[in-house]
């Protein structure tokens, strides 16, 4: 049985009051570790290590120093990427072959990062010639770093690199439901020779992240999570005016027009919904599709949904994996009631699969609900499970207006052969990510976050670094000569 602790000032340690909690397998809640369940008291043995760290010799390191510390936790992460993507889908349920991806995508984010940082130089701006006027960026300092249970580690990697990267300490709180994978990454910290305190590791419930958000001694706190979760973090936030990044839900359309390639479309708009069992934030779940191929879009879905295969992760040919927790399993299945009791056709799913095996655990069969309308509560909040939502439009106004017409901004995908659409499209949807012709794609160049309530600031790119620096002017008179102000 797996037992985690809590890594704090560079020591692995039990938490103050010894709590612990269970940690269970969606695919048949079998208990499969016991977790250390920090409280308030911890969280603040963190932050204080992590306060005396960045004060201290951290703050003397050099841009080489921290991307060679990039690219070895790349390497380490590379030499048990076996391990972590057979902890991730324990943990989580995704497959095995969707693990491996991430543990891949987690270290390509350390190596991009690693780049970044080596080539940061600052600025020597314009200025009379006694003068040295730079513009210089700086840690932040203490960073708070508040994960989600869907992708533990990815979402972890797209914070903790650019957080070290750029000179910061760290306190990381992985979601209390799937801890493992950022233990076992901690374990390949403390690995290195690391002052004691820059990373530390505090593993617990909705109470820890609140002390991350309201305590005074931490300078950033980068969150990624649900919108509820989120306000409270923006709220608690403002004790000190700490830097925030949010990273929130999303409801994201998915629209094909009658001229786009069918073939592709309808494959895509299974993967944008079903991948991760549709536990993703940008998952494509909205599909809305125009009138004319409406109809027999619905019935080629209709035909391809009793195909998926689902089972469990680590068996090759699974396609879908259960859902995460036995609380997404129940508030999904409300969703689709309410669907229907608000008029919505169910055409495939909608319930637990039938078998033995699927007796235990938190399985869903793979759902469709048609003839969605824009109004609908199921059109309009995150299900963040196996669900499509489809809706027919009839012209490009109408289906801009609707997919627009949400308080989320996080994705959205466009399938059309007409270029000029296209591009129309992609500039009017309010979205933070717009795909055309494909779904699901992102890397770490290319900028990740949301508009409206999907959040605030980026991840990714070199914004998703510089979230985690402070920009200074630094001004040096050279030949400094009384002004003879003052009566002089
Ligand atoms: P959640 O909001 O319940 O929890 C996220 C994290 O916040 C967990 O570590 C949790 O313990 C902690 N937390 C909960 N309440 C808190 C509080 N009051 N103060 C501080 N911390 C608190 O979210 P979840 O259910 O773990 O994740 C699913 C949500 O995350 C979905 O809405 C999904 O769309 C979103 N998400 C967004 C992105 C993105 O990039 N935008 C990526 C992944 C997930």
């Amino acid at each position: 049985m797996i037992q985690t602790q809590l890594y704090i000032d560079g020591q692995w340690q039990p938490p103050i009051d010894q709590g612990t909690r269970a940690i269970v397998s969606p695919a048949d809640e079998s208990v499969i570790a016991q977790a250390a369940e920090a409280t308030r008291a911890d969280a603040r043995l963190a932050i204080a290590a992590a306060r005396r760290a960045f004060d201290g010799p951290w703050r003397q390191t050099t841009i080489r120093d921290r991307a060679r510390l990039l690219n070895k936790i790349a390497e380490l992460i590379d030499r048990d990427a076996d391990k972590l993507a057979h902890l991730e889908s324990l943990n989580t349920g995704k497959t095995l072959t969707e693990s491996r991806t991430d543990m891949g995508d987690i270290a390509a984010t350390f190596r991009y990062f690693a780049g970044l940082v080596a080539s940061e130089s600052g600025a020597v701006n314009e200025a009379p010639h006694h003068v040295i006027s730079r513009t210089l960026r700086e840690p932040v300092g203490v960073c708070g770093l508040i994960t989600p249970w869907n992708y533990p580690l990815l979402q972890a990697a797209w914070k903790i690199a650019p957080a070290l990267g750029a000179g910061n300490t760290v306190v990381i709180k992985p979601s209390n439901l799937t801890p493992l994978t950022t233990h076992h990454f901690t374990k390949l910290v403390a690995e290195l020779d690391l002052p004691p305190g820059v990373f530390n590791l505090v593993t617990g419930g909705a109470e820890v992240g609140a002390e991350l958000a309201e305590s005074l001694d931490v300078d950033l706190v980068s969150f990624t999570g649900g919108a509820f979760a989120g306000e409270s973090i923006m709220k608690a936030a403002t004790g000190n005016f700490k830097r925030i990044g949010l990273e929130l839900g999303g409801k994201n359309p998915n629209i094909v027009f009658a001229d786009a390639d069918l073939d592709a479309a309808v494959d895509y708009a299974l993967n944008a919904a079903f991948f991760h069992a549709g536990q993703v934030c940008s998952a494509g779940s909205r599909l809305m599709v125009e009138d004319s191929i409406y109809d027999a879009f619905i019935e080629r879905l209709a035909e391809r949904l009793p195909r998926i295969v689902i089972g469990n992760g680590f068996h090759g040919e699974t396609q879908m994996g259960p859902v995460q927790s036995a609380q997404q399993h129940e508030k999904i299945l409300g969703m689709v009631q309410a669907g229907i009791a608000e008029g919505a056709r169910l055409v495939h799913g909608g319930k637990r699969p039938a078998g033995d095996v699927f007796k235990q655990g938190y399985w869903l069969e793979p759902t469709l609900l048609a003839d969605v309308t824009a109004e609908m509560k199921i059109a309009k909040e995150e299900i963040f499970g196996p669900v499509i939502t489809a809706e027919r439009f009839r012209c490009e106004a109408e289906v801009l207006r609707a997919a627009n017409d949400t308080p989320y901004g996080l994705a959205a995908a466009v399938w059309t052969r007409d270029l000029d659409k296209a591009n129309r499209m992609s500039r009017a949807l309010r979205f933070g990510t717009v795909w055309v012709n494909d779904y699901h794609p992102y890397f770490p160049e290319a900028p990740w976050g949301g508009y409206k309530a999907s959040g605030i600031g980026r991840e990714l790119a070199r914004i998703g670094l510089d979230e985690y620096t402070e920009l200074k002017h630094s001004y040096i008179n050279l030949a400094p000569k009384a002004m003879g102000w003052f009566g002089a």
